[in-house]
């Protein structure tokens, strides 16, 4: 089978692998459509802590053998230890996702888990449903904040994370939602899902500021916009470090929160808030278009709201 294979810093390789052999417990899965994300633009500038060479790709979808159409919960865990029983793998010293240490869905098929597949209702189209990973990450980030619908909440960034804060904050009833981008096309995207105002940039404060994009900039933006006593929420994962003003945060009494992955239950609740999105916000890609674009990623053009491979449609 086709597979993008990530061997170092900036090396993305269409190769011919031979397919996955599912062991005991796990099925084959035809991919249809495998999402670009803010993890695979990071990994291809630096691997991080993935296995090489590795096939990337976490927010997947696709076929079965039956014909099932089918969203892939990619996270587990060892499974025995508390944070297994929370339903919190992510915080498991085993944690893992497909896609990041075990082969993905930048590939024609893979094996997971039975345990990973989520039917897709008939309502759901593919491009719809490349955005259940990344909204249930938001969904994790919104639920972890616990905003009173009183609070006025500002979203940086309005890629797949972005939209997904938007739609959940939309839905839970909260009155104030602001999302900053640079692209205009992404700010219209988050209008169209409930944003109240959308623009380049806001100069208040906000009770709650959700930082998807992880730059020092953006970091830096979303504790100075955060008010007294209000709360900075950390999801995006674009740099590794910050530096802060600690003594301003201690007097100002603000809360940093991080947010990593997604419950089940989450994941069931981004499927419901997909349904917001248009298909058509999708750029269907190829094998052969996706290391240019996560490449046009990194190098700040942002001007598609979301891009996806699409093994089976695009030849
Ligand atoms: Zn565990």
């Amino acid at each position: 089978m086709r597979a993008l294979q990530l061997k170092g810093p900036q090396k993305l390789d269409l190769e011919n692998v031979p397919p996955p052999e599912p062991s005991q417990g796990e099925i084959l899965v035809d991919v249809e459509i495998t999402g670009l994300g803010g993890s695979e633009i990071a990994a291809l500038q630096s691997p991080g802590l993935r296995p090489l060479p590795n096939i990337m790709g976490h927010g997947l979808c696709g076929l079965t053998s039956t014909g099932q159409r089918v969203a892939i919960f990619p996270l587990s865990g060892c499974g025995a230890c508390h944070h297994c029983n929370d339903g919190q793998h992510q915080l498991c010293n085993d944690w893992n996702l497909i896609g990041v240490q075990k082969p993905g869905g930048f590939a024609e098929q893979v094996s997971v888990p039975e345990g990973a597949l989520v039917p897709l209702p008939a309502t759901l189209s593919w491009e719809q449903a490349s955005f259940i990973e990344p909204f249930a990450n938001a969904v994790n980030a919104w639920e972890r904040a616990q905003p009173k619908s009183t609070n006025s909440v500002l979203v940086i960034g309005s890629g797949s994370l972005g939209l997904g804060v938007t739609a959940m904050a939309r839905d839970q009833g909260c009155k104030s939602i602001f999302v900053s981008d640079l692209s205009a096309k992404r700010l219209q995207a988050a209008l169209a899902l409930g944003a109240h105002e959308a623009a380049r940039t806001f100069s208040r404060e906000f009770d709650i500021v959700f930082d998807t994009v992880g730059t020092e900039e953006t970091r830096t933006q979303c504790i100075n916009q955060t008010k007294k006593n209000g709360k900075s929420v950390f999801l995006g994962f674009a740099e590794q470090s910050l530096t802060i003003d600690f003594t301003r945060m201690i007097r100002e009494q603000k809360t940093f929160i991080g947010s990593f992955v997604f419950s089940r239950q989450q994941f069931g609740k981004a499927m419901e808030l997909a349904h917001g999105c248009c298909s058509e916000w999708v750029r269907n890609l190829s094998f052969d278009d996706v290391a240019g674009e996560l490449m046009a990623y990194a190098d700040g053009n942002f001007n598609t709201i979301k891009s996806a491979l699409r093994p089976r449609k695009i030849l």
